[in-house]
């Protein structure tokens, strides 16, 4: 993870040429000192950690299918949630691992029944063992994060109802409150039922129409299918890592061993391309899926809205170094006292709201220039932040279809109350969890 902010120096500006062109440089010695002019020092953070072949090609991939989905939509193409040719291959792909699994239960039971004087049970037991091993799974609710439901919280579910119609989805049924600085949507339980985690750390930077504008997007994902697509494939994914998992090479083998490594090189080196094929031919619909969810994000709190919480994104960085500080200082005795009538967690969400509106312009614009040098990304899964914000503002802006009022916010913040209190002690205590 690299982070933007320079060393931790006085608040403030000085000013000192630029080594390279000798242009005027202002500095705030928070930040990174960099050349508008030149692009001096625009991207100190440590090269990225050389990266696998695979995973350069990947990266390049990602950013191709980003710029060519773009290019539609500048094209006047309206983003429509469809599966194109190589979506349907993936799914088809998916089920044709899951098959393979169900054969195995298929198998298993019809080897118990007929017994084959004794061997068959064996043989069903090893098969039953298999398929339950592999068999799709539904994630369950986290235990460790506060979680409410609708009764605990009827202004903020009330909210969620209300961007999701616009989005044309139903709400959720669980929010979770965690220490993240993201948000997302998942389904749990095998009725799919719906989990939105709301990330604290983010969701106290954003002004209210801007978390109108993330509860569009994490609530498009549903509207999109998002969700049910990625328990499909998530699950063929991992039962084809369990497959390669049980062809693994032994290390140090013996002779009998280095035997079995040999067979099993043609069905690893199947799996392996399995997985390949798979997250290769999923890649386009995901980057696709994004850009969906960003025009509901548009939709539901404004393109204006949509578009500068990407630019919250391009300095979360800053955000993270300044709560990790936080947590840092307090461990090493150094932070904040407690003192009768305030703890050291007291106030931390001011604090770095106060951090994020301090941040200058010249960093935003360094993150920006950072972002499309390095093809930069929220994570893995989303398109560089530069393509999505370009992407965003192709076409009319949208105005928001909902808008927070005063009376909504100030019951929001009581219901999230003790589970920000929660998180708040859980960073200064044991720092940003990941
Ligand atoms: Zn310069
Ligand atoms: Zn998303």
């Amino acid at each position: 993870m690299s982070t933007s902010a320079g060393a931790v120096g006085a608040v403030g500006e000085t000013t000192q040429p630029c080594p390279q062109c000798g242009a005027e440089i202002r500095a705030d010695g928070r930040f990174t000192v960099w050349c508008a002019g030149c692009d001096w020092n625009v991207d100190p953070g440590q090269p990225v950690a050389e990266h696998g072949k695979l995973e350069r090609r990947r990266r390049r991939l990602t950013r191709r299918h980003g710029e060519r989905l773009l290019g539609e939509v500048a094209a006047g193409e309206t983003l429509r949630p469809r599966r194109d040719a190589a979506g349907i291959a993936a799914h088809l792909l998916a089920l044709a691992v899951h098959g393979v699994t169900v054969a195995l239960a298929v198998g298993a039971v019809w080897f118990l029944v007929t017994g084959w004087g004794g061997a068959g049970v064996v043989l069903g037991v090893f098969l039953a063992v298999l398929a339950w091993t592999l068999r799709p799974r539904f994630s369950e609710l986290p235990d460790d994060r506060p979680l409410l439901g609708r009764a605990d919280a009827p202004a903020l579910f009330g909210l969620i109802d209300e961007v999701a119609a616009v989005v044309g989805t139903r709400g959720v049924d669980t929010v979770a409150v965690s220490a993240e600085l993201n948000a997302s949507v998942t389904t749990y339980g095998i009725r799919g039922r719906r989990l939105l985690t709301l990330g604290l750390p983010l969701w106290e930077i954003l002004t209210p129409q801007e978390r109108i504008a993330v509860l569009g997007h994490e609530l498009g994902h549903y509207s999109n299918g998002d969700t049910r697509h990625g328990l499909i494939i998530g699950n063929a994914l991992r039962s084809l890592s369990i497959w390669r998992y049980f062809v693994a090479p032994t290390p140090d083998p013996t002779l009998v061993e280095a035997f079995v490594n040999l067979v099993y090189l043609v069905p690893r080196s199947l799996l392996q391309g399995l997985l390949a094929l798979l997250d290769r031919l999923t890649l386009r619909a995901t980057q696709r899926a994004e850009y969906l969810a960003d025009s509901m994000a548009a939709r539901a709190g404004s393109t204006e809205a949509a578009a500068s919480v990407m630019n919250r994104f391009l300095v979360l960085d800053s955000a993270e170094t300044m709560l990790r500080r936080e947590a840092n200082a307090q461990q090493v005795g150094r932070g904040r006292r407690g003192t009768a009538d305030r703890e050291p967690w007291q106030g931390l969400w001011e604090r770095l709201r106060a951090h994020m509106a301090s941040i200058p312009e010249t960093e935003y614009e360094r993150q920006r220039r950072v972002a499309a040098l390095r093809g930069h990304s929220v994570d893995a899964t989303h398109p560089p932040t530069h393509l999505r914000r370009t992407c965003l503002l192709t076409g009319p802006p949208l105005s928001a279809a909902v808008t927070p009022d005063a009376g909504t916010e100030s019951r929001i913040s009581t219901e999230l109350a003790a589970a920000s209190r929660t998180v708040a002690q859980r960073i200064v205590k044991h720092g940003l969890a990941h």
